[in-house]
């Protein structure tokens, strides 16, 4: 890993997330008045790694594929983040969602660290056993650098608990031992945890919920539109739905669909699985997909990709309250434009956290070995959701902060505090 990320355009620069989580980091630490140590040690990853993954094509021959792992801080424990599997996956991209996993962790009070996985590579293009032998390779080139005590995987974007397993049992044969706690996000029956599943996207439910009520607003009639429709957009819409929100558009990566009276979420999640996509749902009209970031809504969710809300969509945007089912869905640009704008956006590092903190939830129970019930998980996980609003509501009231501000204040207060704690930093603040 090289030292400072090059950036060549300003169109880079925009859309450069490693960037726009230093200046981030910058801020809170002045803002904090911590030593400037803590930004240096915080500002780059602490070990990133490249391999290259060869499967056998069942066409014949061999392919590699790039992969990389990223754990950027284990201050407060094991770096704990997801594998994604994309074609436009890169060391930029995996660091930036390395570094979010660690606010993340620390601004909800998680005793783990961030990291993050992925490899650049279209899953639809590869058969099941050309996808197992990716997803089993990945594991077998990085053993060493990850581990229930170490560094633990879960899915992300195109991954899954089927892949999951196929990883935990690669693992599990090379050490020669039982070790659930490798990966969360686990099939039930190999220890994962009841909830898992849903958890991103009931955690953007609650923490909207939170945050409508301290803007003196409630769920139950709120236009909501969502932004991609897979594990945590779908979720959410369903959850959504369910609180009495009136879901009026979804999109997800071919077509955008929209219904002033709400969308019937749960025949929509049938459509999908039925014929791939959301276009062409019955007694919905077809939109455009940028339409449905502009549409007059009280909560907007992105939960696709990075970088769907940039400086040119920012000023066009009428929702009210932006929930960042996503990682990095708003650029810095655009996240200026909105908080002049007065749109309150919920940040990644506390609205997507409910997947990560099951997933904690899910390792405690594979560590002690006893399974916890579905209400249980749901219970913790919401109690833990409500106290970092509660946190985060008021730490942007006391300092005049926006909610994205107020979580990296939060996060890297307690990330400092475990440099200190760990003798990390002297007195002068200088790393040791
Ligand atoms: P997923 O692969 O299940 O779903 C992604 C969805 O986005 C798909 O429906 C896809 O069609 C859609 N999409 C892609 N490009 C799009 C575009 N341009 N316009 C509209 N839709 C588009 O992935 P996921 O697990 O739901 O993750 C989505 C986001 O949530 C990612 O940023 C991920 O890092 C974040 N996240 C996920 C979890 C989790 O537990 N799954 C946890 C935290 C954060």
């Amino acid at each position: 890993m090289t030292a400072e990320i090059k950036i060549d355009t300003a169109l880079e620069r925009e859309r450069d997330p490693v960037g726009a989580i230093q200046q981030q980091l910058r801020a809170a630490v002045e803002r904090l008045t911590l030593p400037q140590t803590v930004y240096e040690l915080l500002r780059l990853p602490m070990r990133a790694i490249k391999v290259a993954i060869p499967v056998h094509l069942e066409a014949g021959g061999y392919r590699l594929f790039e992969g990389w792992r990223v754990q950027h801080s284990d201050v407060l424990g094991p770096t704990k983040g997801g594998i994604r599997f994309h074609p436009a996956v890169s060391e930029q991209e995996v660091t930036a969602l390395a570094m979010w996993m660690s606010y993340k962790t620390a601004a909800n009070g998680l005793p783990l660290g961030g990291a993050k996985g992925g490899v650049r590579v279209d899953p639809r293009a590869l058969s099941v056993r050309e996808l197992e032998q990716l997803s089993r390779g990945y594991v077998r080139l990085l053993r060493n650098e990850m581990g229930p005590r170490r560094d633990i995987p879960a899915p992300d974007v195109n991954t899954d608990a089927r892949i999951m397993g196929w990883m935990a049992d690669e693992y599990m044969q090379l050490v020669g031992q039982s070790e659930p706690g490798f990966v969360t996000g686990k099939p039930l029956v190999l220890g994962g945890s009841p909830g898992r599943l849903e958890a991103t996207g009931r955690g953007v439910v609650v923490t909207v919920r939170e945050v409508l009520r301290a803007r003196g607003q409630r769920l139950a009639g709120a236009r909501v539109a969502v932004q991609g429709f897979g594990n945590a957009g779908r979720v959410a819409a369903r959850r959504f739905a369910e609180a009495g929100a009136r879901v009026v558009a979804v999109s997800d990566s071919r077509a955008a669909v929209y219904c002033e009276q709400g969308l019937a979420v749960p025949a929509l999640i049938a459509h999908k699985q039925r014929t791939g996509s959301v276009g062409g749902f019955p007694g919905a009209e077809p939109i455009g997909q940028e339409e449905l970031l502009t549409l007059e809504v009280e909560v907007l969710v992105p939960a696709a990709l990075e970088n769907a809300i940039t400086e040119e969509l920012a000023p066009r945007v009428r929702a009210r309250v932006i929930a960042e089912a996503a990682n990095g869905p708003t650029t810095a640009a655009a996240d200026a434009i909105l908080r002049q704008r007065d749109i309150w956006v919920i940040p990644d590092i506390v609205c997507n956290a409910g997947g990560v903190i099951v997933s904690y939830f899910e390792w405690v129970q594979n560590t002690t070995g006893y399974l916890w019930t579905a209400r249980k998980v749901e219970r913790l996980c919401e109690d833990k959701l409500v106290q970092t609003c509660a946190a985060l509501l008021g730490c942007a009231e006391q300092l005049g902060l926006d909610l994205r501000q107020a979580a990296y204040t939060l996060a890297v207060e307690r990330l400092a505090e475990g440099l200190r704690a760990r003798g990390r930093l002297n007195e002068q603040g200088a790393p040791r």
